[in-house]
Order: C-alpha cells, then structure tokens, then sequence
C-alpha cells in the first residue's frame, strides 16, 4: 500500500525529529520477528509519549492505515509482522520507568523497556516481576503483556496476567484510558486489563502498566533428575506436582532434547531418557526439608540420578544443559515448528508418549521440553521443505491430541498468523463471534494488528 504523502507529513509534525522510517532498506528489520515470517512495512515510527501515540492511532484511524504495535520482535508466531503493511508502531523509545513504588510492591513503566530492566530495577528494591521469558534480555514488558508471556517460574508466581494490576492504552479508534487498578485487589466494572493482556495488540496500543512486585526469595537451590523411559521423567511431574511444596520452576526434557545438548558436550547419564530441572526458593532454613519433600515425591521406579546444586555456580551447570538447547534446535533441520502446548500436568504422560507415536507415523523428528510444571510443554517438529506436508499433517494431529487430553493450543506464544486458522478447534463460535464482537468495539474499523488470531475468513 502506497502512503500518500498528506498522511506521511502529517505524521512527521507529530513527532520529532528521526522518529520517522519510510526507506525500505531501514524498515527492513521491522518486518520481521522470530517467526521468520515477513512482510514490509510502509513506515515505522518511534513515539515517546503516550500522547504521541494517542495522535498516531487517531491519524491511522482517520485514513484507514493498518497499525501493528511492536516491542522488540521476538515473537513466535508472526504476530508482529505487518502482514497487510501499512504502519508499524515501534516502542523502543517508550523505555522510561516512570515509578518504583515498594511500599505498594509496584513499578509502573512505560511499555518499551525490557523485560530484563524491569528485573534489574525490582531486584535493587528486594523485587522481582514474575513473568521471566527466556527472551527476557531482548524483549519488552509491551510484548509479555500483549501475549500473556510467562516463563520458569510461572508454576509457582504466574504469568503476566497474574502480575499486572493496570494498563493504559488506547483503542483503535483513539480513546485513550487507564484500566485497572493501583491496590492489589479491586472489582470494579468488567476486567478489561485482563481482556487486553493477551490481545496481542488487536485490541489497544499499551502505553503504560503497573506492574506487581513479588519479594525475591531468601535463597534458591536446583536439582536435576534422570529417568530411563520418557513415561517415568512425565509421571515424576504429576507426582512433584501432587505434594504441597511447589517449586519455583519445574522443566522437562525428552531424550531427543537430551541428545542434543549432549551434542554441545554437557554430560548427562547415559541411560538418561527424561530430564526434570527444578529450583526450589526459599527461606534458608526451610529450604533442606523442602528440597527433600520433592526428592522423594519425585523418586519413583525409573529414576536414575539426583543432582542437587546448593550455590549459583554449580546451578548455572545444571541450567546450562536447559540454556543449550533453543539455538541447537535448528542445527538438526532446516525448519522447525514450535508450539507451546499445555495439557493437565496428570495427562504429561500420555502426551509425551503419543507425540511418539506420532514422531514416528510422519517419519517428524519431533523435540520436547518446557515447563512442565504447568503442563507446557515445546514440541519442536524438526523437517526440511520436502516434508512439509507430513509436517502440517502431524502438527494438526498434535492439536487435536492436545485438546482431546484437555488442554489448549498455546501456553505463552499466542496465536499471531501460524496458529489462527486452528483456534476454532479450541474456541466455541459462540465464544469466538463475542470475541469478533469485542474487538469491532475496540477498533471499529479493523485497523489494529489486522489478519492476526482470528481464522481466515
Ligand atoms: C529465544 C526466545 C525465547 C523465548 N522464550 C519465551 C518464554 O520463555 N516465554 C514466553 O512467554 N515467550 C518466550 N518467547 C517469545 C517472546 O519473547 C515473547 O512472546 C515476548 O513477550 C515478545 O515480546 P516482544 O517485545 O519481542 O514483542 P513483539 O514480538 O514485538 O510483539 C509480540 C506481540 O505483541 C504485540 N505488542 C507488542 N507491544 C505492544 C504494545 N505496546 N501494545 C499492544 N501490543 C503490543 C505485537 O503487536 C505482537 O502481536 C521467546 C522468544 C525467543 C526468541
């Protein structure tokens, strides 16, 4: 779509001075996220304040100019790519924490700083904010709110939705407001904060949020357990998960995952055929009778090794093994499929054992790991272009083993592009034309993120 230039000057007047990008060449990047996926923007713009972009929402609303709001692009599923061009909102500037408030356990930030800033920030108060992404140096609090983004230790302190007290944002149409609350409880009105996190920008540009502090744990200590059979290392989850002490992150591995960080010389036991990596956090005193109640609860036929790590170094080995294995994925094939599925934590067992089963009817290697202790597991389908149809074919028989063990499609990732055209298996249309619904009332006109979560028509 070719940008008048009315529209072009128009919003160079309303910012500063190089906040503006129309070269193709340096909008390049800005098509792009972790998906791989691409399709050019027309322009990109860099506001600064929230009123800046209130003016830039309302200006692409006047001309009907498709808006994607972007953090950093680390995206999985395509849901910061311009796919119908047109504007792409970039808040790299909007990296200012406006307030740290711990009496209220609070920080209230623009949305553009990163997720890593915002711990660094919490932690010199004694806080931390709990969603903790693997892409927590890269991505921003803009983007863990848009996709609900959590991390390890959402099985003990949540994920965003948990951990945000209020937005600001604005609508498709301009209208811009607080919602939510600056107290740890309220029950005012509908919960839009909650509606919005998750939206994946469709429904409102975020500004601002105040975001809950959790107290950093007096002291953390790491386990890593080996099982023979994939079976036993799912069935230790249910059993960790089915005593009181909860651990602050619980994470799997299935053999294929244990091959390949093997493969980047980290040893493991050789019979070792399921890995769990658990922290447990603490007060220190209470920390040996805790570490103690998930070994044994997690000590059924199959185990082969506890290894327990007591200080920060001996943890980093153990995690090492967990910190290896994204970048090697693509070192097995050129393409790889990764969803972020979740199931009850009592149907692991029989989730890990049919993706299989599965592996092995499409001829897919397929890869497994994640954060078990809420069921989320990563199932990486691992194929070169000749097999990209055995590939799609066991990737909708993973959704609907998915759905059929009670679970749902994505934990954390979201839906974006690759995902929209399966949401429908899990989504009621009654549930999914409210949702339709919902998002004219934000954006009456379709501009915001337009051709993402929704199905094809
Ligand atoms: C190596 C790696 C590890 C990862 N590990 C995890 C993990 O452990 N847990 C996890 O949950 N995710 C993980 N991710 C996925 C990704 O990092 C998260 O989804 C992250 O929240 C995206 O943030 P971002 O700033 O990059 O957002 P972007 O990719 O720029 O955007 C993501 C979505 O948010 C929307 N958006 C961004 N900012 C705004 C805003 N201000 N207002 C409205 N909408 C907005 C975009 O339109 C888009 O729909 C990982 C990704 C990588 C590459």
């Amino acid at each position: 779509m070719a940008l008048s230039n009315t529209f072009l000057s128009a919003l160079s007047r309303l910012l500063p001075p190089n906040s503006v990008l129309t070269d193709p060449g340096e909008c390049l990047s800005y098509g792009y996220d972790n998906s791989r996926q691409y399709s050019s923007p027309d322009v990109v713009v860099f506001p600064i304040h929230h009123q800046d972009v209130v003016a830039i929402v309302k200006l692409c609303h006047a001309e009907n100019i498709p808006l994607v709001a972007r953090g950093r692009g680390t995206s999985t599923t395509g849901s910061a790519v311009p796919i119908q061009h047109g504007l792409v909102l970039s808040t790299e500037k909007m990296d200012a924490i406006l307030k740290i408030d711990p009496a209220n356990r609070i920080i209230v930030t623009q949305v553009g700083v990163t997720n890593a800033a915002i711990q660094k920030a919490a932690a010199e108060h004694g806080f931390m904010w709990a969603p903790d992404p693997t892409s927590s140096a890269y991505c921003s609090v803009g983007g863990n709110l848009a996709v609900n983004a959590a991390g390890p230790r959402a099985v003990k302190y949540g994920t965003t939705h948990e951990n945000t007290l209020g937005l600001r944002v604005v609508t498709g149409d301009g209208r811009d407001f607080y919602t939510g609350v600056y107290t740890t409880k309220g029950v005012v009105g509908y919960d839009l904060t909650r509606l919005i996190i998750g939206s994946e920008g469709t429904l409102a540009v975020i500004t601002e949020a105040t975001l809950k502090l959790t107290p950093l744990t007096e002291s953390k200590n790491t386990l890593q357990l080996t099982y023979d059979t994939i079976e036993a290392g799912a069935k230790a989850v249910s059993a960790i998960m089915g005593q009181p002490i909860t651990p602050c992150a619980l994470e799997f591995m299935d053999h294929s995952a244990i091959e390949l960080v093997r493969s980047q010389g980290i040893e493991l036991p050789a019979l070792a055929r399921a890995l769990l990596l658990i922290d447990v956090d603490g007060p220190m005193n209470a920390l040996p009778e805790m570490l103690e109640a998930i070994s044994l609860a997690a000590s059924i036929p199959g185990l082969i090794k506890i290894e327990k790590a007591f200080d920060k170094e001996s943890a980093q080995r153990l995690w090492n093994s967990r910190k290896a294995l994204s970048p090697t994925l693509r070192t097995i094939a050129p393409r790889k499929i990764n969803e972020d599925i979740v199931v009850p934590v009592s149907r692991l067992p029989e989730l890990i054992t049919t993706l299989e089963k599965l592996s092995k009817r499409y001829a897919i290697p397929i890869v497994n790991f994640g954060h078990a202790g809420n069921g989320n597991i990563h199932v990486n389908l691992l194929f070169g272009t000749p097999q990209e149809t055995a590939a799609l074919a066991c990737l909708s028989d993973v959704f609907d083993l998915v759905l059929s063990l009670g679970g749902t499609l994505s934990g954390e990732h979201g839906i974006g592009i690759l995902k929209k055209n399966y949401i429908d298996r899990e989504i009621d249309p009654a549930a999914l034309a409210l949702m339709r619904n919902i998002k004219s009332q934000f954006d009456p006109k379709g501009i915001l993120n337009p051709g993402k979560l929704f199905p094809t028509a």
